[in-house]
């Protein structure tokens, strides 16, 4: 049994000021050699997202204690038995949520609606029920199937996909959940073609990913739409075409103008009420509504009933992008190594274990979009 430094998360539902009330612990937590199937992965870079936010503050609730942190890169470093298709030193992006590859959504192609991978997540343990981890004897939970705040993981080899050599670490780390999530968004849930309108709602990591598949795709008008000023002119750099604040009260009237009669598709990555409601909206008629923002499981969402017929609107969940990460992600980092999805923009600054306090609270303010914690 390895011991390793990894923040551990005590108590979920902690409000900010992270900084005071200071919810995670960073601890020499003891990691399990990987069992069948499974991997040891030497983490390099592991992002923060707002589902970690989200499991702090109590919006996603888990089960605790947990070694948070989901979206990260790292290199193969042992394999347990029955691992296929990865040798020690192998580059890999880790997913949250695992594929087993086997059950109807998997063989259907939705391999984000996993079931097996679902049971995995919704226990907080890795694919198969098992917890790697232990502090003082016990188990500790993983998030997402990674617990990637860590300087090493023990994961499913379903939770890992296989990366170019050479990518740099915290780029790589973007591509198991903001751009699995915002670009898949595009391309698989609502397959955006050239010439198409879309309207991206809340420009984070997977809003602002989205934006960048959009331009990829061929989308020629591409509203960004946010309440931070910053993320707005950032939309803008990105490739955005117009901009508006999600307050503005006359955004539903000037999106139509610009496009007569409302966008093709209006994408809702805030994961909150009233983007899905304005995501809807700013649909044309017989527009699509996508949304990948995961709001609060207790929240529901009314909308005018006649309009999905009278104007043959459709609405579709988009969960990690609809996508088949073993198949998408060299996908996206192709793009990405081609200039067409320059997803490193996204990156705002790297970090250490012990500054992720400081790194939730800038999430929290809405100011933030990736922060990386890096190992050396
Ligand atoms: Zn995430
Ligand atoms: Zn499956």
């Amino acid at each position: 049994m390895e011991m390793i430094r990894a923040a551990v998360l005590r108590s979920s539902g902690v409000k900010g000021p992270y900084v005071q009330t200071r919810p995670l612990s960073i601890e020499s937590v003891a990691l399990e050699p990987p069992g069948f199937g499974e991997l040891r992965v030497k983490i390099r870079a592991a992002s923060l997202c707002h589902s970690d936010l989200s499991a702090v503050n109590g919006d996603r609730p888990w089960p605790v204690p947990l070694v948070l942190g989901h979206e990260a890169a790292g290199e193969v470093e042992l394999l347990g038995p029955g691992v296929t298709g990865f040798a020690v030193g192998d580059p890999v992006a880790l997913v949250f949520k695992p594929f087993c590859g086997r059950c109807i959504p998997c063989l259907s192609g939705h391999g984000g609606l996993c079931e097996p991978g679902s049971a995995a997540n919704a226990n907080a343990s890795l694919l198969g029920g098992y917890q790697r981890l232990r502090l003082g004897g016990m188990p500790v939970h993983h998030h997402m199937g990674v617990a990637a705040f860590a300087e090493k993981v023990t994961v499913s080899q379903h939770s890992a996909v296989k990366i170019p050599v050479g990518l740099a670490w915290e780029v790589a780390a973007l591509f198991g959940c903001a751009v699995l999530t915002g670009a898949g968004a595009v391309f698989n849930t609502a397959r955006v073609g050239a010439g198409d309108s879309v309207a991206v709602l809340g420009l984070g990591g997977v809003g602002c990913s989205a934006l960048l598949a959009a331009r990829a795709a061929g989308a020629s008008l591409r509203v960004g739409i946010d309440i931070v000023p910053d993320k707005l002119a950032l939309a803008r750099d990105l490739g955005a075409t117009h901009v508006f604040d999600a307050r503005d009260p006359d955004v539903v009237a000037q999106v139509r103008g610009l496009t007569g009669g409302g966008v093709d598709f209006g994408l809702e990555m805030a994961g909150v009420i009233p983007a899905m409601d304005l995501a809807y909206r700013l649909c044309r008629r017989g527009g699509t509504m996508v949304s990948a923002g995961l709001p609060n499981p207790s929240l529901t969402w009314p909308i005018p009933a006649v309009s999905l017929i009278a104007e043959e609107r459709t609405i579709k969940g988009s969960y990690m992008g609809s996508s088949v990460p073993v198949r998408d992600i060299p996908r996206y980092i192709g793009l990405y190594q081609a200039g067409l999805l320059p997803v490193d923009r996204l990156l705002e600054r790297t970090i250490g274990l012990d500054d992720l306090h400081e790194a939730l609270d800038a999430l929290d303010s809405g100011r933030a979009l990736r922060q990386v914690v890096v190992f050396s």
